[in-house]
């Protein structure tokens, strides 16, 4: 077997380090964890610490501790830690060394060679500096690549084909997007733009603004001075955001903050996603700016660019693939792990270089969407079977995402819930997979908060559970071999092949999708009639009449199968409707 070259993504946040075995990319672990916090300290009794245990020390002790050595890397300078200083290189050598050494227990040799990632940006001084705390750390770095270039190398290890990628990298406090062209197993990076001051931190300080506004407004403390409570804070905040990439509450306890006159200060704030999202949108605004620039950099417009990949931790941050996605126009892919996947492309490179074949990244993916269907607009009309996709094809699973729900109705009781699997904005144009009815809700106003789950495993199970918020109760249903089913459309062309290889043009079941449209114009007017009729109980004598007079023609439409008629009335008594409900 040819020697061995470690790949390395020498983080601002974090380090990761992977390595290819019999052609594919491993990411080596490091304390238990695929992540080193890139952070190097001075414990008390003078020991060196070198991530996790550096992190952990860091807000009591920032005297003995350094972060974001990366920022630094090219400079002329000495960085303080304890009662000596190092250069910036210095510092970083005892990252790479942590990271070679984790590499050399998993791997039972000794390495001596790495190809080390850094940003598209970096001059050649801190090219250099890089290479320095390579060397300095004992190992011989055969290559710098760019980050970018590394994360089209994880995603398309194979691919011959020419292609332009934007990747979109969001980081703990670096933001870069880069425009990378791949031809014939050359890539290079067209170009590149960002902010060097912006990342999931910056968000983790959103949040802790709010809590601490929250202290300042309900227990008239302000722990600001306080570095163990503000530790205990920007920990908890930066869990919750976490949380609230999957699920649209979190809740921030912390039992015990700090003391004020004698008495404990506990925390205890519930987090709305939709509140958070508020709080970032101006950084998101940012970075779709810089994705702009970017592609005006490159030369190109968006309809050139085939892929767009998410790597760094706060991309998992779903407001931000989805304002990526309405930017580009197509799904971002983020399922080789946005985290791992600079490291994993290091590692491809070096592969590469050590004359091994590598194969692409395996990871077990979703091939297919998930959702619920829920009352809104498709279309600019009112429509109750409007399609909300919950997890996405193409993520990785074992996987649990949930999202919330409002009941529309003042006293609603109860709700069906319908679980599809497809792409369409129309539900009843998806696969319906099962479905269940949730009762004994509580006797309260509408906007009554109903959290779905879906949870995905690896065998591709699903279990999709309705929970009301206020009270906890909960209906689910399970579904095997939610990943096997065929898509409708798919359904649909098997069945037209089985069909045409059986010389069988008549006996498959006829299902044009005229047929389809009337089927769901007449759900979407039999539920707008339900919806009016309700309305018409507070509504006032003239509109009163407008609803009597409209329900009547739809439903005469409706008997008589008079599409025409019928399409008319759904906008008109949609119109009312929404006029009456707003
Ligand atoms: P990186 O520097 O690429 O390791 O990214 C680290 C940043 O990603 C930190 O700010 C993390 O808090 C953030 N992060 C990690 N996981 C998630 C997640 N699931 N949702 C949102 N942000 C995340």
């Amino acid at each position: 077997m040819s020697e061995i070259i470690i790949g390395i993504d020498l983080g601002t946040t974090n380090s990761e380090v992977a390595v290819v075995r019999d052609g594919q990319a491993h990411v080596i672990a490091i304390d238990g964890a695929n992540i080193l916090p890139s952070m190097v300290g001075i414990s008390d009794d003078g020991h060196l610490l070198v991530g996790n245990a550096a992190r952990n020390q860091y807000t009591l002790y920032p005297e003995r501790t350094v972060r974001s050595v990366k920022r630094r890397m090219g400079e002329d300078t000495r960085l303080e830690m304890g009662d000596k200083s190092y250069t910036p290189q210095e510092i970083s050598a005892l990252i790479l060394r942590r990271l070679k050494e984790a590499a050399e227990t998993h791997l039972g040799e000794s390495i001596a060679k790495a190809v080390i990632t850094v940003p598209a940006y970096f001059s050649d001084a801190q090219r250099q500096a890089t290479r320095d705390a390579g060397e300095l750390a004992g190992l011989e770095v055969v290559r710098i690549i760019n980050e970018p270039t590394a994360a089209a190398l994880a995603y398309e290890a194979e691919n011959q084909e020419a292609k332009n990628i934007l990747v979109y990298d969001l980081g703990g406090g670096t933001f870069d997007v880069s425009v990378v062209r791949m031809n014939q197993g050359v890539t290079e990076v067209l170009a590149s733009h960002g902010n060097n001051h912006l990342g999931g931190d910056d968000f983790d300080a959103k949040l802790v603004e709010h809590v601490l506004a929250h202290l300042r407004d309900t227990a008239d403390v302000d722990p600001s001075d306080n570095h163990a409570a503000m530790a205990r804070i920007i920990r908890a905040c930066e869990t919750a955001k976490i949380a609230l990439s999957d699920a649209p509450f979190a809740r921030i306890e912390e039992e015990y903050l700090l003391e004020q006159d004698g008495k404990p200060v506990n925390l205890s704030l519930e987090l709305e996603r939709v509140q958070y999202e508020e709080m970032i949108a101006g950084y998101i605004d940012e970075t779709l700016e810089a994705v702009h620039t970017t592609l005006k950099g490159a030369e190109m417009a968006v309809s050139d660019i085939s892929e767009v990949l998410l790597v760094g931790g706060a991309t998992r941050t779903p407001t931000i693939q989805q304002r990526l996605e309405k930017t580009m126009g197509m799904q971002p892919r983020s399922d080789v792990d946005p985290d791992l996947c600079v490291a994993v492309g290091a590692a491809i490179q070096a592969a590469v270089i050590a004359g091994d074949q590598v194969s692409s990244v395996l990871v077990d993916i979703t091939p297919y969407t998930f959702g619920t269907s829920a009352i809104g607009e498709l279309n600019g009309e009112y429509y109750p079977y409007k399609y909300v996709p919950v997890i996405r094809k193409n993520t990785p699973i074992p996987v649990t995402k949930s999202e919330a729900f409002a009941t529309v109705q003042d006293g609603q009781s109860a709700i069906d819930v319908h679980v599809y699997q497809g792409e369409d904005p129309d539900a009843l144009n998806n696969t319906e997979l099962g479905s269940f009815h949730i009762e004994g809700l509580s006797d309260v106003p509408a906007g009554n908060i109903i959290v779905m789950r879906f949870a995905l495993d690896l065998n591709g199970i699903l279990n999709v559970s309705a929970q009301e918020k206020r009270t906890g109760l909960e209906k689910q249903i399970t579904i095997d071999n939610a990943t096997a089913r065929f898509e409708k459309q798919e359904f649909d062309a098997a069945r037209d092949r089985i069909s045409a290889l059986m010389g069988d043009t008549s006996g498959a079941e006829s299902h044009s999708d005229d047929e389809t449209n009337e089927r769901r114009e007449a759900v979407q007017a039999r539920a707008l009639i339900e919806k009016a009729e309700k309305l018409m109980e507070t509504a006032n004598p003239d509109d009163k009449e407008d609803l009597v007079n409209l329900i009547e023609t739809l439903q005469d439409s409706l008997a008589n199968n008079d599409i025409q008629t019928m399409e008319r009335a759904v906008a008109e008594l949609s119109d009312v409707v929404y006029y009456l409900e707003s």
